[in-house]
């Protein structure tokens, strides 16, 4: 193992080689979206640091150490999360944690202790701050954040930060396919590496979702369908869907924008690049061929439906008068070749 069989990350990983070459405490701050790959760089952080024949670049994978690690019983590394389904760590925990941290390592010549800070409060913060003052000379923290306006100003001034960049669509798609992806076609990984804005963990998350799945389908073949709807198709049926899955509404009008975007691309040039649904391609070529009398004008009229929903949303407009109406409004434009 060792860093280099890590996925993208490439500042942070050349920091963390230096930095984990170095003897003496350290207390570091991975910060970056919740996804993005902090606990496994904190886990593989603390193998290096905790190795008993580190490597260049990073731990060996193989020495007792290493193997407690991937097995999850060395003694000298600690992962802290709130316990028993708690929002936040609990500040009795984190005592004693740090009270046991503060004794001499067990196997290895330093102790690691990886807090998820996202779940502490500021009395934990203020705990935690005392050990960062003046920590043991084995004592390694590693701080977990997806939101560091969260933490003190002293814990931030006591941290070596190593923000968490996005990956590249090369670097996520290999991610996906290491984790459970591996049948899945290039270009619906791309879809989901977009939607989840790069966030491996996001990405992943949505991949096995059904409902999003489901989602996600219902709204493409909606505007693939809108040509060949009735008024009142859209007035009840797709209106109730919309109500029913009101929680998840900047998801469905994100869809909504991504698809009619996609065509607007398809009847601009023949073959676009760069499609958001790129594996729904092929419907969105034969949707281009089965409704030529469409323009441009009509697909941006039906975007701007979805702009004025969003903007009625923000002032104290109705969801059933401003959802039918946007509705309605994609209709009419995409009917254009049966009105005419
Ligand atoms: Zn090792």
């Amino acid at each position: 193992m060792g860093f280099n069989f890590l996925i993208g990350q490439e500042a942070v990983k050349s920091r963390l080689k230096s930095i984990t070459s170095n003897k003496g405490s350290c207390s570091l701050l991975f910060s970056g979206p919740e996804g993005i790959g902090k606990h496994l760089f904190a886990r593989e952080t603390a193998k290096a640091f905790l190795c008993k024949e580190p490597k260049a670049d990073g731990a060996c994978g193989s020495c007792p150490s290493c193997r407690y690690i991937d097995a999850g019983t060395h003694p000298d590394f600690i992962e802290v999360e709130p316990t028993d389904g708690r929002k936040n760590i609990r500040i009795a925990d984190l005592r004693t944690i740090i009270g046991d941290a503060e004794v001499k390592p067990q196997i290895s010549e330093r102790k690691v202790i990886v807090i998820n800070a996202d779940k502490t409060s500021s009395d934990c913060q203020n705990l935690l701050l005392k050990s960062l003052e003046e920590p043991a000379a084995h004592l390694v923290y590693i701080l977990l954040c997806s939101d560091t306006s969260r933490l003190l100003q002293t814990i931030l001034s006591r941290v070596t930060e190593l923000p968490f960049n996005s990956y590249t669509n090369d670097e996520m798609i290999t991610i996906l396919r290491n984790n459970g992806a591996s049948d899945e076609s290039e270009e619906r990984l791309k879809f989901l590496t977009a939607f989840s804005s790069s966030i491996p963990g996001k990405a992943l998350s949505l991949l096995k979702d059904p409902e999003f799945i489901e989602e996600r389908d219902h709204i493409f073949d909606l505007v693939m369908r809108m040509p060949k709807l009735g008024y009142t198709d859209v007035l009840y049926d797709e209106y109730q869907y919309f109500d029913k899955n009101n929680d998840k509404i900047d998801e469905l009008l994100l869809l909504l924008i991504w698809t009619l975007g996609d065509i607007a691309a398809a009847y601009a040039v023949p073959d676009p690049k760069d499609l958001k649904n790129s594996d729904k391609r092929d419907e969105i070529t034969d949707f281009v061929s089965e409704n030529r009398a469409l323009t441009l004008i009509n697909i941006s009229n039906a975007e701007n439906a979805v702009t004025e929903f969003i903007k009625a949303s923000k002032v104290n407009v109705s969801f059933e008068s401003n959802c039918c109406n946007m509705l309605l409004q994609i209709h009419k434009e995409l009917k254009y070749e049966k009105n005419s």
